[in-house]
C-alpha cells in the first residue's frame, strides 16, 4: 500500500485539466423517483427544485409505473432480493428462462440470453462468436459499449461512414475473403436520433454473405408500429441475426440487457460469454419488474402512440419557434447549439426555468456539435411538453437564435 504524492498528484492535475477544459461532469442528485416531474439537489447543497426532466430514457414513462412496481414487489416476495451466483452455477430461476422466451417472442427472433446490462452483451457477445479469422465492420457512430468489445475481440476491425450504404459496400467488397464477415450498428443512434437503414443493409448483408448485428437499445418497446424495435420500422423482422438491448431504458428503466437472435448464436453466448458466465445474475426483482413491462406492452400499443404524439408535437413546437433541430423520427430530438459553453449555459437557464436538460460538447458529440438533447417520454403530459417549450422559447430569446441557420449561430458564438 504506498498512494505516493507523486500519484496523487498525477491524478490531482489531471482532474484539474479536465475542468479547466470545462468538461468535469457534475451530478445532479434527484431525490425523487424517475418521472417527467422529478425533485433535484443542483448545485450540491442547494434547495430541492421541482423541474421536468426532459433527458430521460424513459421513453414509456414505465420507471415507476404503478403495476411494475407491484410485480417488482411479488417477484420480491416470491423469488428474494438476489440469486448470489451467476446464471450457469446457481443463477437461474424460472422467471429468467420466462423473461428470455418472452423477449424472444417480442423482438421476433429464435432465442434469447439476458446479461447483467446491455454493455455486458456488447461486452461479451463480440469475442464468443469471433476469432482473428473473422472481421467486424461497424459504423462509425456505434455506441462506447460496442466498441469496447470490439477492442475484447480479436477480429479484424473496420469501420464504414455513419449510414453511408455505398461505403458499407467497399468495405464488405475489400474483406469478401474473411470467414465471418459481421455487419454492426445501432438501431436508433443515441447522440442524433436517426434511424439505421436496416432495410438496406438487410440487402447488402444477404448480397455478401455478412451476419448483421444491431443494438437496439434506443428503440426497443416504442420504435415500429407495435414498438419491437428498428426492424419492424424498417420491415425485416426475422432478418437480424443478433440484436443487442437494455431494459434499462424504455423497457422499464432498472438495469439488465440482452443478446436476441439466431439460435445457435444464442448458445454460443451461453457457453463462452464472458460477462455472461463471470458476473452475477440480474435480480430476480428486476426479472419480474420487465416480466410485466412486456405483459404491458402486449395489451395496447397506447403508451408508444402517445409517445409517438408527444413527439410529433414537440419536435414541431421547436422547429416552429425556430431552433436549428437533428432531423430524425425517434423521440431523441436534440437542440443544436453548436458551441459548448453556449449548450451549457443554455442547460443552466433552463434549469432556472424548471427545465431539465443536459447540454453535451465534444468529446461526448464531435467538436463543434454541441446541442442540448432532449428525450421525450410517454410519461409527458401536455402540460408538461408546453411548459418546457415555453422554456426552450425564453431562452432561445435571450441568446438571440430563433430563427437562425446553422452558419448564423456559428457566425455568433464561434465552435
Ligand atoms: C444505453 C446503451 C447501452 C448500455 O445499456 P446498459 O444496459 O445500461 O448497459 C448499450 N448500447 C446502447 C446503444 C445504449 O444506448
Amino acid at each position: 500500500m504506498s498512494y505516493s504524492n507523486k500519484v496523487k498528484d498525477l491524478y490531482v492535475n489531471q482532474l484539474k485539466d479536465i475542468k479547466s477544459a470545462g468538461i468535469y461532469k457534475e451530478e445532479r442528485f434527484i431525490h425523487s423517483s424517475q418521472a417527467a416531474d422529478i425533485e433535484v439537489e443542483f448545485p450540491r447543497g442547494s434547495d430541492l427544485k421541482n423541474v421536468i426532466n426532459m433527458c430521460a430514457n424513459n421513453y414509456l414513462g414505465l420507471s415507476s409505473h404503478p403495476e411494475v412496481l407491484k410485480a417488482a414487489h411479488e417477484g420480491l416476495d416470491t423469488r428474494g432480493y438476489g440469486m448470489s451466483s451467476v446464471r450457469f452455477i446457481c443463477g437461474t430461476q424460472d422467471i429468467h428462462r420466462e423473461l428470455e422466451n418472452k423477449v424472444t417472442e417480442f423482438l421476433g427472433t429464435e432465442d434469447t440470453i439476458l446479461f447483467p446490462s446491455c454493455m455486458d452483451a456488447n461486452a461479451g457477445v463480440f469475442e464468443a462468436l469471433l476469432t482473428s479469422e473473422d472481421i467486424m465492420i461497424s459504423d462509425r457512430l456505434v455506441h462506447a459499449s460496442i466498441i469496447d468489445g470490439m477492442r475484447l475481440c480479436s477480429a479484424e476491425h473496420d469501420t464504414f461512414k455513419h449510414s453511408n450504404m455505398e461505403h458499407l459496400e467497399q468495405k464488405l467488397q475489400l474483406h469478401a475473403d474473411k470467414r465471418i464477415k459481421m455487419v454492426i450498428t445501432d438501431g436508433v443512434f443515441s447522440m442524433d436520433g436517426d434511424l439505421a437503414k436496416l432495410d438496406e443493409m438487410v440487402k447488402l448483408c444477404q448480397k455478401y454473405d455478412a451476419l448483421l448485428f444491431v443494438d437496439d437499445s434506443h428503440s426497443s418497446g416504442f420504435i415500429g408500429k407495435t414498438g419491437r424495435g428498428t426492424h419492424e420500422h424498417c420491415g425485416v423482422m426475422g432478418k437480424i441475426d443478433i440484436i443487442t438491448t437494455t431494459f434499462g431504458k424504455a423497457l422499464g428503466g432498472a438495469s439488465g440487457g440482452c443478446v436476441s437472435g439466431r439460435k445457435e448464436i444464442v448458445e454460443m453466448c451461453r457457453q463462452k460469454a464472458r460477462p455472461y458466465l463471470f458476473s452475477n445474475t440480474i435480480s430476480p426483482v428486476v426479472v419480474a419488474g420487465v416480466l410485466k413491462v412486456f405483459e404491458i406492452l402486449s395489451q395496447s400499443t397506447e403508451r408508444r402512440d402517445k409517445l409517438e404524439n408527444n413527439t410529433n408535437f414537440w419536435r414541431k413546437g421547436l422547429s416552429d419557434a425556430g431552433f436549428v433541430l437533428k432531423e430524425g423520427n425517434s423521440p431523441i430530438v436534440p437542440v443544436m447549439l453548436f458551441n459548448a459553453k453556449l449548450s451549457q449555459d443554455f442547460s443552466k437557464d433552463l434549469f432556472n426555468l424548471g427545465i431539465y436538460a443536459i447540454g453535451f460538447f465534444f468529446p461526448v458529440v464531435p467538436n463543434g456539435q454541441a446541442r442540448i438533447r432532449t428525450q421525450i417520454s410517454a410519461g409527458h403530459e401536455m402540460h408538461h411538453l408546453e411548459k418546457a417549450l415555453d422554456a426552450f422559447i425564453k431562452v432561445g430569446k435571450k441568446y438571440g437564435i430563433l430563427g437562425l441557420t446553422k452558419q448564423e449561430i456559428i457566425d455568433k458564438y464561434g465552435l
